[in-house]
């Protein structure tokens, strides 16, 4: 798949399917979301309506804005209420997890990665190694709530001193620490992105 640089339309973002011990993290996931309607943008993320996911879409419907939400049939009830799913714009019930990551990327236009567990390091990690691959160039951003991402970006740092990431030119995730920077820190890397390549910017090529 093939895009040209247009104007950003909607971000993913990957959290937890719990809310975290901190109040902070849940506050910052409905706040994201509230940005994310405000500035006219769409929400697209897993379909869950628990932990800091829920929060997420709360957040955007609250201030009227558009969800879709990609879950696959066996973690419907888990992750979700059937009720909760029908409250969003748009549904997509996938066959397994693989379908579900790849319809996700396919329509966000932007990855922010608020705390969460084992899944969510899955997901930033995968876009993470597209970018690297040069697979795309959409943003990334880690929202550093209270710290929480610290270890994985001395993590990531740590590889890189010992020469383990290829091309680390390709792999530059925004780390913003006040959640509402985030929002206007992609569509800055956005724009700069478009300036850089002008309208036939190569955003993906899955
Ligand atoms: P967690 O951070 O573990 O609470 O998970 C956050 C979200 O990631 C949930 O919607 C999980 O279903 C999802 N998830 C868990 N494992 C995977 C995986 N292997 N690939 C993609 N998403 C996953």
């Amino acid at each position: 798949m093939t895009e040209t640089h247009m104007p950003i339309r909607s971000i993913c973002v990957y959290c937890g399917s719990r809310p975290g011990r901190d109040p902070a993290y849940i506050e910052a996931g409905r706040t994201l979301g509230r940005a994310i309607a405000a500035h006219g943008l769409r929400l697209v993320y897993g379909g869950g309506t628990k932990g800091i996911m829920g929060a997420v879409a709360a957040g955007v419907l609250g201030e009227g804005g558009h969800v879709t939400g990609i879950i696959p049939e066996f973690l419907v009830d888990m992750e979700a209420t059937r009720h909760s799913l029908g409250q969003l714009n748009e549904l997509i019930v996938t066959e397994d997890m693989h379908e579900r990551k790849h319809k996700m990327f396919e329509r966000a236009d932007a990855f922010v990665t608020l705390p969460g567990g084992i899944g969510t390091l899955e997901e930033i990690v995968e876009i993470m190694t597209w970018a690297q691959l040069g697979r795309h160039e959409k943003p990334m951003v880690f929202a550093n709530i209270g710290g929480f991402w610290k270890p994985m970006l001395d993590l990531l740092s740590h590889m890189r001193e010992e020469g383990f990431v290829h091309t680390a030119h390709k792999v530059q995730p925004l780390i913003i620490d006040a959640i509402e920077d985030v929002v206007p820190s992609i569509m800055d890397r956005w724009e700069d992105l478009g300036r850089l390549k002008g309208d036939d910017a190569v955003i993906s090529r899955l």
